[in-house]
């Protein structure tokens, strides 16, 4: 190819076709002012600076002679952190510098996470997933993740407490006993509330305890889990069942306001990037329709999305069993939908040819269609879900009987027994009812009532506030526990010793167990093992107990159960369900309440690395806006951060808003989750939305009739979806199936661009990654990764607020076409590693420059802070430590960094590093072995945790490498590529695969 002049850039174009705000898609003066600066206003003030006079020239000398006496003393020892001992012992597995992994489980809700958890001394500091795990082979979801800074809380209890005053665990234990003893004794009730028991050694344990206390009432409850799959579930099944999507199964997804791609299930993440990663135009992929109110992440990811208000979700289901029965396709026994009209509901606007054409989709792919329905739709609807995949006799989803959970209608009976006095004692472990039940003020007022209250928890919250007896437990990576049942059993084991005075919960529950004169053994983990050698033990096993214990703790699971029967369905509930879904309206305006993406119920408020990653739909960190359709909020005179009043049946809030194209018009969003007012990090972070939830247990997460009005006044939004903007071009590549069967058959060669600069010289490797974008969903799973691989600093939502957020990966959604359903594509974006870095040569102190294996390197010793490097990067990942973030983090805090990566300080520059310190790793395990390195055996923190493999990292220098096969890739596309930089990562176009081309999001 000859080389040619590259034509100069072009200039930003007229109305492009991709958009981050709605700003950008209007071409506003101010957005395009925005595109241009390099700082949100306020980054670059002095005003939270320390003032200037503060330094005077004296003041200045006299600091510098001190430091340079103090640099002299203690090398790099920054803090001073006072004497190093030395192992006299050291423990065999310890190798000082070198990590250790160990198997365990993170549990949330139903579900349990199999993890490996990388330890340093002794000491964890990394989450991923297990790879011996079938489904999740080596994955997990985001909030896995950051939970090992739920060890490191610096708010957790460290020693029991009763009245407030701190006690030993022979006294707590004792008033525990005396408690419970004196209601058995008075034949009195007790009532247990605990979170959803997914362990079968603590059921037993749960089980024995209702032996010897027969009066215990125990309610396992999950506050944001809406209960309307449960009702549901019981309708047509009889029980309640857990639903696991099977992606790799299915031709065909409709979703009915499911969001099954929002990282919570990795082994859906893996099946979909499996199905999404085309190497060629024509290869086989699936389609996926999604119905749905509010935009969610897996409505970003919809080959067909139609905004649909939720109240009409489940006639729109019952709508498409009857027209797949007019089809041909049977209704099981005892269904009837002679009630039901064909065609498009009304009030539902999906046009007549898409939904002919989902019609047809279902009933073609048929035992390879799926139906999902998410968990705050009704019962009706989840019914109808039910009703569609027997009809089509789906494959693609595993259904098994489920402990039942309690409702919102259980918690309120419950809050009634105790104002009746009901109880003569009660316990609550890991559960926070005082703030995340509807009526919260009435729980607590009866609350108050019960003659003994005990507590179990990680760090005092609303709840713990009620109770007289506080018993601080062990954080789940000092515990032991088991989880799953069927084919595959995990376990989880401690991998630190308990920081504080604390005590796993079933460890108190076995000394209750004793109080009340009943024989159990001193701890949990003699309990679990005895437990394990009876039921899950294989009989005959010519492998002794002790042996087959250790090989599962070894590898976090044993997989030799069997799957149990999914239960039988049954229509009889259905015409009735019918009924009222067609009639279920939702007034002018209704309201979806969803788990907070960082927060979830709550329980991780007190997480900055949650707080601060950007929700992946809306790209608000810390606090929880309104969520509003753009024609909603012209009509309501309302903009991004205006404050709104919201009312919901006399409960009123007060709220900032944020428009969100995409969102149904007519329906109004909140996360639950946050305003919490306890926790040093989670209290007064955006607004409690629990006292709206209803009292039924068909919906309790969606409202009719809520009112929404202008209250005066606005908020600025720590929100980052406009932060670090690429300048107007066209920076991400969303196909059709059809479009990228033209782009491949069209696809030429650019011309090779020119340089001033010599070619770098890359004698071994040169390191390079590839990002599929089609297989990408937006988790954000990579930035948590990254967050806790590379001790990046969380910043607080007053400087989010200003743009100086650290993240060194972020991911960046644009949208295109109609702001009321538009289609989304995200894009992760980190430093590109530009082989001629414009970064490079603007920093007057060389403290960025190029590394012999093409890395774009950072020397933080060197950097004096001018920010050039920042303002000439084109793609604004470089992030400038504005303040210092990180010297008040002080123990136990500062024990979850990685001492593999320093911990930078006010005034340095910072980005990605593709985790240099793992390419050292894998290069000197590789020389200790005397051979050389292997494809894809070094692998960066954010690849490691895509739970959909978008991400693939290696050496450019290898041609057979994957990285180097996929760079070739036809799809394969640089980001802003004409600016002759040379980025070492190269993008793969996003692909959607609409059934009607050109009108996949059109209404
Ligand atoms: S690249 Fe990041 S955001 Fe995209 S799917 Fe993977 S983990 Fe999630």
């Amino acid at each position: 190819m000859k080389t040619q002049i590259p034509p100069s850039p072009e200039p930003p174009v007229e109305n492009p076709r991709h958009w981050r705000t709605l700003g950008e898609r209007e071409e506003t003066p101010e957005a395009r002012k925005a595109a241009h600066d390099e700082f949100l206003p306020g980054a670059v003030d002095v005003a939270d600076l320390p003032a200037p006079s503060e330094f005077s020239r004296r003041g200045f000398l006299g600091l510098m002679g001190g430091a340079a006496v103090l640099a002299a003393s203690v090398a790099c020892d920054r803090k001073g952190e006072g004497t190093i001992v030395p192992y006299t012992r050291r423990p065999v597995e310890v190798i000082p510098g070198v990590a250790n992994y160990y198997a365990s489980a993170f549990q949330e809700g139903r579900r349990a996470y199999s993890v490996l958890v990388k330890t340093r001394e002794g000491r964890p500091i990394h989450i991923t997933g297990n790879d011996e795990h079938p489904g999740f082979k080596g994955k997990t979801s985001p909030r896995t993740i950051a939970d090992i800074m739920g060890l490191y809380d610096p708010d957790r209890l460290r020693g029991p407490k009763a009245g407030g005053r701190t006690q030993s665990w022979a006294e707590a234990q004792g008033q525990l006993n005396l408690a419970l003893a004196g209601a058995k004794a008075a034949g009195k009730p007790v009532l247990l509330v605990t979170g959803a028991v997914a362990s079968p050694s603590r059921k037993a344990l749960l089980a024995d305890l209702k032996t010897a206390l027969p009066t215990l009432e125990h309610l396992a409850w999950e506050p944001v889990r809406g209960d309307g799959a449960a009702e549901g579930a019981r309708a047509v099944f009889g029980t309640d069942v857990e639903v696991t999507p099977r992606l790799e199964k299915a031709k065909v997804v409709l979703s009915l306001g499911a969001d099954f791609l929002n990282g919570e299930d990795p082994m859906a993440l893996a099946a979909w990037g499996a199905q999404r990663r085309l190497s060629e135009p024509g290869q086989a992929t699936n389609r996926l329709w999604v119905l749905e109110g509010p935009l969610s992440i897996t409505g970003s990811n919809a080959d067909q999305r139609f905004p649909v208000r939720p109240s009409r979700i489940a006639a729109v289901a019952f709508a498409l069993a009857k027209e797949l029965h007019g089809r041909g396709l049977a209704l099981p026994a005892g269904a009837d939908l002679s009630a039901v009209p064909a065609g498009v509901p009304q009030g539902v606007e999906i046009p007549a040819e898409a939904w002919q054409g989902l019609v047809k989709d279902l009933a073609s792919a048929g035992r390879e269609a799926l139906v999902l329905c998410g968990a705050e739709m009704t019962a009706e609807a989840h019914q109808a879900a039910h009703l569609l995949n027997a009809m089509l006799g789906s494959q693609a989803l595993e259904l098994r009987a489920a402990e039942p959970l309690a409702t919102v209608r259980d918690l309120d009976a419950a809050v009634q027994g105790m104002a009746a006095g009901r109880y003569a004692a009660v316990l609550l472990w890991d559960v926070n009812p005082a703030y995340a039940f509807p009526k919260a003020q009435a729980w607590q007022d009866a609350l108050a009532k019960v003659p003994f209250r005990a507590w179990m928890g990680l760090a005092e919250d609303e709840t713990a506030a009620q109770c007289q007896l506080l018993l601080p437990v062990n954080h789940w990576l000092e515990s032991w526990n088991d989880f799953g049942s069927g084919e595959l059993s995990i376990l989880q084991q401690p991998v630190i010793g308990a920081l504080y005075d604390t005590r796993q919960g079933e460890d108190v529950i076995l000394g209750a167990l004793r109080g009340l004169g009943a024989v159990a053994p001193e701890d949990y983990h003699t309990y679990l093992k005895a437990r394990w050698q009876k039921e899950v033990y294989p009989t005959g096993s010519p492998v002794a107990f002790e042996r087959y214990f250790e090989v599962a703790l070894h590898d976090g699971l044993v997989k030799d159960g069997k799957a149990a029967p999914a239960p039988a369905f049954k229509g009889a509930s259905l015409a009735t369900a019918a009924k009222q879904a067609l009639a279920a309206q939702g007034g002018d305006m209704e309201l979806v309440l969803v788990p907070g993406f960082a927060t979830h119920d709550g329980r991780y408020a007190n997480n900055g690395w949650l707080m601060e990653t950007p929700d992946p739909v809306t790209k608000m960190t810390w606090e929880n806006p309104l969520l509003l359709s753009v024609a909603d909020a012209k009509r309501l005179k309302l903009n991004d951060g205006d404050l709104a009043t919201l009312t919901v049946d006399g409960a009123a809030l007060r709220v900032p808003v944020v428009l969100q194209p995409g969102q149904a018009n007519g329906v109004v969003t909140l996360a639950l989750g946050y305003g919490r007012t306890t926790g040093g990090m989670a209290a007064g972070k955006g607004v409690n939305a629990f006292p709206l939830m209803a009292l039924d247990p068909a919906a309790p997460n969606l409202r009719a009739g809520v009112q929404v009005a202008a209250a005066g006044g606005s908020k600025p939004l720590s929100r980052t979806q406009a932060h670090h903007r690429l300048d107007g071009r066209e920076l991400v590549q969303s196909w059709s199936l059809a479009e990228y069967a033209q782009e491949a058959k069209d696809r030429k060669k650019g011309p090779e661009l020119v340089t001033l600069y010599p070619d770098q010289k890359f004698p071994e490797h040169k390191w390079g990654m590839v990002i599929d974008l089609s297989a990408c969903v937006g988790c954000s799973g990579c930035m948590v990764a990254c967050q806790s691989e590379n001790n990046v600093a969380v910043v607080g939502p007053e400087q989010v607020v200003k743009g100086r957020e650290m993240h060194w990966i972020r991911l960046d959604s644009y949208y295109e076409g109609d702001v009321d359903n538009p289609k989304v594509v995200h894009q992760p974006m980190l430093c590109q590693h530009c082989d001629d870095a414009p970064c490079e040569n603007v920093c007057p102190v060389n403290a960025t420059n190029h590394s012999p294996e093409g890395l774009n390197q950072m020397v933080y010793n060197r950097c004096v802070g001018t920010r050039y490097c920042a303002n000439n990067c084109p793609y604004k990942v470089r992030r400038f430590n504005f303040l210092e973030y990180t010297a008040d983090k002080v123990e136990p805090e500062s024990l979850v960094y990685n001492p593999e990566v320093t911990v930078r300080p006010r005034g340095v520059m910072e980005k990605c590093s593709f985790c240099v310190q793992r390419i050292e790793d894998g290069k000197i395990r590789a020389k200790g072995e005397d051979r050389p390195l292997r494809d894809g055996e070094i692998t960066p923190a954010c690849a490691v945790s895509c739970p959909s493999d978008a991400i693939v990292f290696g050496d450019l220098k290898d041609p057979n490498s994957k990285v180097s096969q996929l760079v070739r890739a036809n799809r394969s596309f640089k980001v802003l590529e004409e600016l002759g930089v040379k980025p070492a990562i190269t993008y793969l176009a996003d692909l959607k695969n609409p059934a009607i081309e050109g009108g996949q999001h059109e209404l």
